[in-house]
This record gives C-alpha cells, sequence and structure tokens, in this order.
C-alpha cells in the first residue's frame, strides 16, 4: 500500500484550491493510500503550506526550465508546457502504480479498488467514448514510460492541445484492447453528462464515486455564501453541476478555508479569493466535515433574461435542473393545452 499513490496536479493557486478539495475528500473517505501533488513554482507559499498538510509528497515540478536535450525539445512546444507537466507523475518511481487524478476532481467515496487495475485504466469521454477521458487514470511510474511519453509529445503533439489528446494518441489500443482497463463511468462521471443523457443520470447518477467538473467553469470560479449555502456565478456561467458543486464548496468552506486562514495569519488576503471574506465573518469548525453526499441541492443564483435562457436551450444548454426542469416544462405545456 505504501508504495500506491493518488496523484494530482496544480500549476497555480486555483488548481491547487481544487487540489486540496480532492485530497481532503480522499482522507474524508479514508484512503489506505499515499497522497502527491505535483506544483508549478508559481504555487504561492500559503497555498504550498496547505498542500503539504493534507498531502504526503508535495513535489515542484517545472518541466520547461531545463537545459538537457528532452527538454529543450520540449520547449519548442511552449503551447504543451502543462501537459509536459501532467506527463511528469511517471517519474514517480517510489510507487509502483498510482491513479491520476485531475485537481477538478471531487471523490464521493473510497476509490480504493481503482488499484486493482492496469496501466492504462481510465473512464471513456463523455464527448468521445472511444477516447479515455485523462481526468483519472490508472497508471504505473516507470522512467521508460516517461521518455517514450515525451517523445510521443514531440514528434505528435496532441491531437487536442492538452494531455488527453497525447495520452490517448500513445495508449491508442485503449479502446479496443482490454475492457477491463474502461473504467466504469461513476469513477469520472462529468457534469456535462447530466445533460446530454440526463435520464441516464437520474438513473445511475447516484451511484457516482467521482465528479469531475471538467469545462471552463472551476468549482472555485464561483463565489460561495457558507451561511446561506449561496453558490454564486456569473450569469453566462450558469452552474453545471448545482448538488456537486454545493459538494465542494461544503468542503472546502468547512476543511480547505480554516488552514489557508491559520497559514495566512493577520496577512490580507489574495485578491480573487472573494470566499475568504465570507469565512471571516462567518468562521465554521474545521471538525465539522460533511460527508460529501450528493443529496442536498445546492441554491445556485444565476438569473437569466428569457432571450438568454432561449439561446442557452438553443445552444443545446438548458438548466434542466431548474427552469428548464421537465416539471416546469411539463405544467408549461399543461396550461397551453387547457
Ligand atoms: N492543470 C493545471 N494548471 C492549468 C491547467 C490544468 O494544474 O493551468 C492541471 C489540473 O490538475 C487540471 C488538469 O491539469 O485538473 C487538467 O486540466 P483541466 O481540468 O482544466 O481540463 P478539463 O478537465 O476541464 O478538460
Ligand atoms: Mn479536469
Amino acid at each position: 500500500m505504501a508504495d500506491q499513490a493518488f496523484v494530482t496536479l496544480a500549476t497555480h493557486d486555483g488548481y491547487a484550491r481544487g487540489a486540496m478539495v480532492l485530497g481532503k475528500s480522499l482522507r474524508n473517505h479514508h484512503t489506505s493510500r499515499k497522497l502527491v501533488a505535483l506544483i508549478g513554482p508559481q504555487v504561492s507559499d500559503t497555498c504550498q503550506s496547505v498542500l503539504k498538510r493534507i498531502f504526503d509528497e508535495v513535489k515542484v515540478v517545472d518541466v520547461l526550465d531545463s537545459g538537457d536535450a528532452t527538454h529543450l525539445d520540449m520547449m519548442k512546444r511552449p503551447d504543451l508546457g502543462v501537459t509536459f507537466t501532467k506527463l511528469h507523475c511517471w517519474t514517480l518511481t517510489q510507487f509502483s502504480k498510482c491513479v491520476f487524478m485531475d485537481a477538478d476532481t471531487l471523490v464521493l467515496s473510497n476509490v480504493d479498488e481503482l488499484f486493482e487495475r492496469e496501466e492504462l485504466s481510465a473512464a471513456p469521454d463523455p464527448g468521445w467514448p472511444d477516447c479515455f477521458n485523462s481526468g483519472v487514470f490508472v497508471f504505473r511510474p516507470s522512467l521508460e514510460t516517461h521518455g517514450k511519453l515525451l517523445q510521443h509529445c514531440t514528434e505528435h503533439g496532441s491531437f487536442d492541445g492538452g494531455d488527453q489528446g497525447v495520452l490517448n494518441g500513445f495508449f491508442s489500443d485503449w479502446a479496443t484492447a482490454d475492457i477491463s482497463k474502461h473504467l466504469p463511468f461513476i469513477y469520472n462521471l462529468s457534469s456535462i453528462a447530466i445533460y446530454t443523457y440526463l435520464p441516464a443520470f437520474k438513473q445511475f447518477g447516484g451511484n457516482a464515486k467521482v465528479v469531475h467538473f471538467l469545462g471552463k467553469t472551476k468549482p472555485w470560479s464561483y463565489t460561495f455564501d457558507p451561511k446561506s449555502k449561496r453558490i454564486t456565478g456569473e450569469a453566462h456561467e450558469a452552474a453545471s453541476q448545482p448538488t456537486f458543486l454545493l459538494d465542494w464548496w461544503t468542503l472546502y468552506s468547512s476543511a480547505v478555508v480554516p488552514m489557508l486562514q491559520e497559514q495566512h495569519g493577520d496577512q490580507p488576503f489574495q485578491s480573487g479569493c472573494v470566499e475568504f471574506q465570507y469565512c471571516d465573518t462567518v468562521p465554521i469548525e474545521s471538525e465539522e466535515i460533511p460527508e460529501a453526499s450528493c443529496s442536498s441541492p445546492a441554491q445556485v443564483e444565476t438569473p437569466l433574461s428569457s432571450e438568454q435562457r432561449k439561446q442557452k436551450w438553443e445552444q443545446g444548454q438548458a438548466d434542466y435542473m431548474g427552469t428548464d426542469s421537465f416539471d416546469n416544462i411539463k405544467s408549461k405545456l399543461d396550461t397551453f393545452l387547457k
């Protein structure tokens, strides 16, 4: 067990906050494995200190900074900087097997059984299910594999510009070779799936073990009032995932913010951390860490004009959980029919 680890990555403070919540969620669900965070040099001292309290190992990686031949090759592709950094997880050879998890994932129950799987195991991507989603994957650290991956990356680049394109290019037989390497979707439930297949989400969503806040708007892009449990976001960023989002914010505000506050001491908080103001005036006992669950509905304030709603509907981004819920549509139809 000591030679197996969950690994995540954060190149700056936003993703570092995600990593803290992920690490806390793994701890709360009593993982028996080690926790490792790879971080970029830009991560602030405060965030580094908090990460060190949650993770067994915090390793600063800066792959674009070195001068040897491989690194020089990589520097020809500055666009793939974060991707290269993610590949760094293969160098953690003190571990025999690891599970990589994006910093924007949250664990809802113990997932240690993932270590029974082999490299490279991952769940299908909801957008193109013949590709795996690289937000959660099982791998075996190996300098040899790392070298081959970097070579593949510099030679072929990434068809989507990110790590998912590189990894799917390298582990290209994932879709067809071995079904045991297909993780069930509940190990990487992306918020997008709720919209694209709502009945399936209603049927199986309750079994979710890992939720992935995939896409542009991350949980930490919103603000949260712990007292009223209100999550606020800009109107054009209608909350994708009200219940899971509330799980994230509940854990963050109750367990992570007190640690950040402690670390900060008297110094004022950095800008962009609006929620600290809330938590300053509404102290929350750090002992009261609620279990993450997807039962309590969050109130997400995203007031949209009817024109904006129409546009979103036409773009396939209906607010299925709120205004455009089945019940609301049905009662609207009922009034028309009457
Ligand atoms: N990441 C990072 N810094 C960045 C972008 C990404 O540390 O600027 C890491 C982080 O762990 C993140 C992962 O790479 O979760 C993949 O990126 P992201 O989750 O934003 O992609 P998505 O899942 O939305 O496709
Ligand atoms: Mn992600």
